[in-house]
């Protein structure tokens, strides 16, 4: 199989399997036990904290672990929302947000009665300043606003986007960058708080981080213990967390590296896929090298998943998490590309790991099932 798919996940590095696998046996204790064992862990995850806050220019007590990027999404919207409801009832995101944000989202109109506004994006699938701006009001206590869109790779203005909230309103800023991190530079300086998922950057599922400033209150959504400084109840998964220090260290190590290869694979992608009669390109130039959007008019989405899966080729459609539904993006309707190229979308998804052979033979694929539905 060729794998092209590497937004959804990645496979896991085999140095940090390795260090799992150790951990895993050696250090069983509880974290929260007082015995040598249950402190050896404890340990071990609080090194992980302070080099994961090191390698984010920020301090320890800044990140929390959870088990995935749509923990973290739920933990920071949600909790906030609820533990500051007395300081005004309005959130700002977009509507190309991943579903983790915009579900919770709808849950807080629908369950809770909070005013959501989704702002719009322009034709490369950005929100623009201005527009942000004017959504800005006095009861606004939340924007949150992805760093890099997990369909198209469009890359929103992270700073001045930042530099608006903070000087026009009393907000927090909530940002996702799960389709950011090791890919392009993050700087969560510019965030309050900030997503990140481990198995998007080569490490295990079961893992993601919260990074949020001291200042920030949040509402736990699981009640219990007094793990992740009350924040998130439930017996650590000590051995992952441990291993996600080594995970992001190693992403962000390689994260030039990967993005002058796939840079180089996209723009040939590009110039090949321009020159087929039948397909259009949805990724704006300026997006995310990682990340190519396009869209075979001939051939809906599942057609062409399911014809390419055949050939040997994993690619999606749209997010992974929406996949089960019938493939109509939000995020291209949303972009104003019409119904048209919602409808016939795939994903394409590289890695340091893809060659340009997988990208030559991933190209004539797509040419013949195109051909085969009559271009
Ligand atoms: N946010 C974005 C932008 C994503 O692409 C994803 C996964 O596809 C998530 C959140 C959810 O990540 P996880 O699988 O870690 O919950």
């Amino acid at each position: 199989m060729i794998y092209l798919d590497y937004a959804s996940t990645t496979p896991v590095r085999q140095e940090v399997l390795k260090a799992y696998t150790t951990i895993l046996n050696t250090y069983y204790g509880n974290s929260d036990s007082l015995h040598t064992l249950g402190r050896d862990v404890s340990k071990l995850l609080e090194q992980s904290r302070t080099q994961i806050a090191q390698l984010f220019h920020v301090s320890s007590n800044e990140i929390i672990f959870t088990s995935c990027a749509s923990e973290s999404n739920n933990m920071a919207i949600k909790g906030f929302a609820l533990k500051n409801n007395h300081r005004g009832n309005h959130i700002i995101t977009s509507n190309v947000e991943h579903s983790s944000v915009l579900k919770t989202m709808q849950q807080l109109e629908e369950v809770f009665g909070f005013e959501v506004t989704y702002l719009p994006v322009n034709q490369s699938g950005i929100v623009e300043p201005e527009v942000l701006k004017k959504a800005l009001r006095k009861d606004t206590i939340l924007v949150s606003l992805m760093h890099v869109n997990n369909e198209t790779g469009a890359i929103n203005p992270i700073e001045t986007l930042s530099e608006i909230i903070h000087q026009n309103s009393r907000a927090v800023f909530h940002c996702d960058c799960v389709q950011a991190i090791g890919k392009i530079k993050v700087d969560v300086s510019f965030m309050d708080m900030a997503t990140f998922s481990a198995h998007k950057i080569y490490g295990l599922k079961g893992s993601g981080l919260l990074y949020k400033k001291p200042n920030i209150q949040l509402l736990p959504l699981l009640s219990g213990g007094q793990q992740e400084s009350g924040m998130r109840a439930g017996t650590s998964n000590a051995p992952a967390y441990i291993v996600l220090a080594k995970t992001l260290r190693l992403a962000l190590e390689e994260q030039e590296e990967s993005y002058c290869h796939v840079k180089k694979l996209n723009e040939y992608m590009r110039e090949q896929f321009s020159q087929m009669d039948g397909i259009v390109i949805n990724s704006d130039c300026s997006s995310s090298p990682f990340i190519l959007n396009i869209s075979c008019l001939q051939v809906g989405s599942e057609i062409m998943l399911n014809a390419l899966n055949k050939k040997g080729f994993a690619v999606s459609a749209q997010s992974t998490c929406s996949s089960k539904k019938k493939a109509r993006s939000h995020v291209l309707l949303a972009m104003g590309l019409g119904e048209q190229r919602a409808t016939h979308a795939i994903r394409i998804s590289l890695s340091l790991h893809t060659t340009k052979d997988e990208i030559d033979a991933f190209i004539k694929a797509v040419w013949e099932v195109s051909h085969a539905y009559g271009i």
